[in-house]
This record gives structure tokens, sequence and C-alpha cells, in this order.
């Protein structure tokens, strides 16, 4: 169990649950950060007192170094503050729960310090998976995901010997749209698509988990967390999101997780792996459980799960061109300015366009991250 957790992304929906899974295990919270949010940020500060506070945006930073002159926090700003809030001594685990590439740069930083780095920052992996998770192993830094299907398959895999495994199957819900037809979604509104019928999840990832692309980003996340090849993982529509994945052993056993559909699990798991705490959530009742169905998912509905099946096997900058893509057209819907189907079109644009060649650094990832979105920002 972990004793001093830095989260960056404090303000977000995982950042929030986690600051109460810190409450509830007693843990020491050393630093947080936002993007600019910082009501709630110094309402947090104020709460857990952290040694260290950074918002990425410079002049909220200043505003927010005003407000807390009373206070002997420290703020810093931009990606400085992150990597300063990922590296400090008094900490033991970061939580990545930033939202989009920005979290490369301090997830490396904290590996590099042999921090506990509990994931929820999808692109780190999506983007850099090869990078991330030899740096871990050579660092000796533990990475335990957060994202309920990889904590699921993590818990599944614990206590196995390597060579044991012969599948992961990765169960999704089908969103809010599952089974409708693609004409029938050309008008969707972003109120319809953040409407996740079992999951309470921010606006990006709402919307993400309608067309599938998240099921999609969880894929390739699967596949460098737990060093397998596309050909290794099964997607499962599972609509009711009591199973939260399950992995296939070589001699045909099935083991599956199952638990109420809260975040706050597996976030309390990240933080006291290996061990195990009371928790406060849910628990699932079996003799009123409903039935428990599955499906397989239908490509042509959800071309986005589609493509980013393509891009894990195609490899390279393909998948963090697809996700930088996907992120922009989705901010864009959010926004009113971009149609529901046209998502897809702006991820499937640009990994035609920009989506070839290796993914050898650091910089040229970063860069390709740069591209795709300039690329979807002048074409949609
Ligand atoms: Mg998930």
């Amino acid at each position: 169990m972990v004793n001093a957790i830095s989260v960056l992304g404090s303000t977000g929906s995982i950042g929030r649950q986690t600051l109460a899974a810190a409450e509830h295990l007693g843990l020491r919270v050393a630093a947080l950060t936002a993007q600019k949010k910082t009501d709630l940020l110094e309402q947090q500060a104020r709460q857990f007192h952290p040694a260290f506070v950074a918002v990425y945006d410079e002049q909220a930073a200043k505003d927010f170094k005003t407000r807390m002159a009373d206070t002997d926090i420290r703020v810093g700003s931009g990606i400085e503050g992150l990597m300063e809030a990922a590296t400090l001594s008094e900490c033991d685990c970061v939580v990545t729960a930033v939202s989009g590439a920005i979290g490369l740069r301090p997830t490396l930083a904290a590996i590099d310090e042999r921090k506990r780095i509990a994931l929820a920052n999808k692109e780190t992996l999506v983007c850099a998976g090869e990078i991330v998770m030899r740096r871990a192993k050579e660092k000796g830094a533990e990475i335990v995901p957060v994202d309920s299907e990889h904590s699921a398959i993590f818990q599944c895999l614990m206590g196995r010997r390597p060579g044991e495994l012969k599948k992961i199957l990765l169960t999704g819900s089908g969103g809010p749209f599952r089974g409708k037809p693609r004409e029938e979604l050309e008008n969707v509104t972003p109120e319809q698509a953040v409407a996740h019928p079992n999951w309470s999840m921010g606006p990006k990832i709402s919307v993400d988990s309608a067309t599938m692309m998240n099921k999609g980003l969880e894929f390739i996340e699967a596949m460098h967390l737990f060093s397998v090849t596309p050909d290794d993982i099964t997607v499962v529509v599972h609509p009711q999101s009591v199973i939260h994945s399950m992995v296939e052993l070589i001699d045909g056993t099935v083991i599956a997780q199952l638990g109420v559909p809260d975040m706050g699990l597996p976030i309390q798991l990240a933080l006291t792996y290996p061990e195990r705490c009371p928790s406060l959530f849910g628990r699932l009742d079996f003799y009123t459980l409903r039935d428990l169905t599955f499906e397989a998912p239908d490509y042509e509905k959800t071309p986005c799960l589609k493509l980013a099946m393509d891009c894990a096997r195609k490899g390279g900058v393909a998948p963090c061109v697809m996700s930088a893509a996907n992120e922009v057209a989705v901010h864009l819907f959010l926004g009113h300015k971009l149609g529901y189907n046209r998502i897809y079109e702006a991820a499937a644009g640009a990994v035609e366009t920009l989506g070839s060649g290796a993914a050898s650094d650091l910089e040229t990832i970063l860069a390709a991250d740069e591209a795709a979105r300039a690329y979807v920002r002048e074409n949609y």
C-alpha cells in the first residue's frame, strides 16, 4: 500500500474520486494539479494540505498563487509544474488522471523516480506504450491500472504464471447507442452522447464510450500493459457492465472480475495493491442481478472501434494520431461544432494522412500528436 500520492488532474472525475479514496484510506496527499479549474482546486488544497500544487494554465496559476498566499503551499505552473508534482520526493505514487498526451512526460519522469504509477491516463500507453513500458521495466517502477477493464484483467492475472494466459476478453457496455445504425446517429446531441447507461464519467470519455473509441483505446492500452498482441484480445459487448473484463487461460478456464460499476473500486485497489481494504462501495446482489448478456461488437455501427484495432496492428504513430485527432473532434462535437458521425471521419482522416511512421522517440510522438490536432482543427 502507498503512503503519499500526487494526483495529476485532481479536479476531473477520476481525480475527485481519487481524493475521496485517499481520505477513506487515510493517505497523505503530496501534490495536486489541475488545468485551470481553480475554485475546486483551492477547496481540495485547503482540505488535503499538499506540499505543492501546480496549475497548468500560466495565468490561472498566478491567480491561484495569490489566493493561496495565506498558506505554505508552493504553487507551480505549466509542464514544469506537472513534472515537479510527479517527482516530489515525499510521494510514492502518482495518479495520472490528466487527459491527453500532456500526461506523457510527467509519467516518464515519475517512472524515472521509481514512483508507483496509478495509471488513469489512456493516452500514455496509446501514444507511447512501448517507450513507457520499457522504461518502467528498466527502472523497476510499478504500473497499476486504474481503468476498470485493465484493473479487472490485472486482478484476473494476479498469481498467474507467465505463459498461462491464452486470451484477454475485454468487455464493454456498447454505450448508449448500442445496436443503432449510423444513419440514425447523424443528429445526436452532446447531451445524448454523454448519458452513459452504467458509468458516471467525464464528458470526453463518455462520448468515447458512445462511439466505442474508448474500447479501441483500451484495446491498445491492454496490448501494452499485458504484453500481448492484437490477436490475443477479443472485445466482448456486455451491456450490464457487471463483469469488468476476463482472461481465458491456456486450459480453457475463464476468470472474470465482477463488481458494481463504480470507478472508486479500481482507484482504491491501485492505491492499496497488493493489499485490499474495506470500501464503502455497493455490493453485487446475485439474487437481484439482472441477466448478464454478451454479444460480438458490430464494427459497421462502431467504426471507431475498428479503426483503433487497425491502428493497434499498424503500430508506430498511428494510435497516437488517431487518439489526438479523436480528442479534438470530440471537443468540437461537445461544443456543437461537429456532427457526431464526423468524429470517426476526423480520426480516420488523420490516420490516413498522418498515421504512418515509427514512434521511435518521445519527440516524434509529441510531434505526431500535435500534427493530428492541427489537422482536425483545419479540416473539420
Ligand atoms: Mg474503461
